[in-house]
């Protein structure tokens, strides 16, 4: 990325020679993103990111195609990106049906197809869960509304990269994925549009992204994300085996050495990264100030909605009160991370524990 900083500074709409020069880049990240999805080049939009991608996915949508109708269903425990996306819908006079998911963490076909109407013109569907880590039948729900004719839009931010997804497999005509969840850089995403699906652009100007998405493309920003993606590429599984083996020491960490505490979600079907855990009568943020000092940097809820100090609307989604939702912890472990590192953290989530429930007792 510094290179392109460097070497890569015009504007890639440009007829000049570092014009085409810059294009050229973008179209090969361009290339290695269709590649890893399976689809058209044509059918990538680069954005400033997975929020960016579903508002334009759910807005978009719903606006080039009203004329059809005007309901939307979704799940209640989607990121807010898409929550107020459809929130946004309202207020313009949308209607938008909420599907609940069981307290395993689970959205089920049937859920979804009970949910649609004559007037239904878009469904949206996290692939996984970003709290839980759950992974959602997209595959079938995509199928289905396919037979229907019913757009269907699914937040891949959590699995874009990790999961392998062919976009000839998964019928979806929308998908939104981020790159910094892949350690890619910040303030980049794209959305997968399939060929022939009706959007309108949220964004207007030029004729950037095939008069998608209007602005200057962040260049340094979009082939950082296609070498992440490259990073990538193929290693899903071996990815997925060594995560999930360090979450589960994690996991066996904590449930021997610390009691009262309980897995939020299910571990079947569920991202290898991802442990969710409330640790009865503790309150999940003194437990991250404990955490931190300690330099281990952990999450209660989406770190997005940190500020607002409300119960996880996901958690509550699956069933937990206010109070277990409080008390519980997200950890989200990568390739990156060590054996040496889960011990850590167990050691001092063991310490954290037993202090904050002294000080309550
Ligand atoms: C992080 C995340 C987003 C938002 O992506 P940004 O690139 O941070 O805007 C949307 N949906 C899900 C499921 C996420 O985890």
């Amino acid at each position: 990325m510094i290179g392109v900083i460097e070497n890569f500074y015009a504007n890639p709409s440009g007829s000049h020679g570092p014009g085409i020069k810059a294009k050229r880049i973008v179209s090969i990240a361009r290339a290695e993103i269709a590649s890893a999805l399976d689809c058209y080049e044509k059918e990538i939009i680069f954005t400033s990111g997975g929020t960016e991608s579903d508002n334009m996915a759910i807005i978009g949508a719903a606006l080039a195609n009203s004329d059809r109708g005007r309901h939307i269903v979704t799940s209640s425990f989607e990121h807010h990106a898409v929550l107020n996306s459809c929130k946004a819908l309202e207020k313009m006079g949308f209607r938008v049906t909420y599907v609940s998911p069981n307290s395993q963490g689970f959205i089920t076909k049937e859920s979804i197809e009970k949910a649609i109407r004559p007037d239904t013109i878009l469904v949206s569907v996290m692939h996984a869960n970003n709290e839980i880590g759950t992974i959602l039948p997209v595959y079938d729900i995509a199928e289905s509304l396919k037979a229907k004719g019913i757009l269907f839009h699914t937040d891949a931010v959590c699995t874009f990269g990790k999961l392998k997804i062919s976009m000839k497999e998964l019928k979806a005509d929308f998908l939104s994925a981020s790159s910094h969840k892949i350690n890619g850089p910040k303030g980049t995403g794209f959305l997968y549009v399939r060929r022939g699906a009706e959007i309108a652009p949220i964004i207007n100007g030029g004729s950037q992204e095939n008069n998608l998405r209007a602005g200057t493309e962040n260049v340094p920003g979009i082939v950082g994300f296609g070498g992440a993606v490259a990073a990538r590429k193929g290693k899903e599984d071996l990815n997925t085996e060594k995560v999930s083996g360090l979450r589960n020491l994690l996991l066996e960490g904590i449930m021997k050495e610390i009691p009262d505490v309980k897995v939020n979600g299910s571990l079947e079907n569920r991202m290898a990264g991802n442990l969710n855990v409330a640790f009865k009568g503790v309150v999940g943020t003194s437990l991250l100030i404990l955490l931190d000092g300690k330099g281990i940097c952990a999450s209660t809820g989406a770190s997005c909605n940190q500020a607002k100090q409300e119960p996880s609307h996901v958690l509550k989604a699956i069933g937990l009160s206010d109070e277990e939702a409080a008390s519980s912890i997200r950890f989200s472990l990568s390739e990156y991370n060590s054996e040496e590192e889960v011990r850590y953290v167990v050691d001092a989530l063991k310490d954290g524990v037993s202090y904050l429930r002294n000080i309550r007792s």
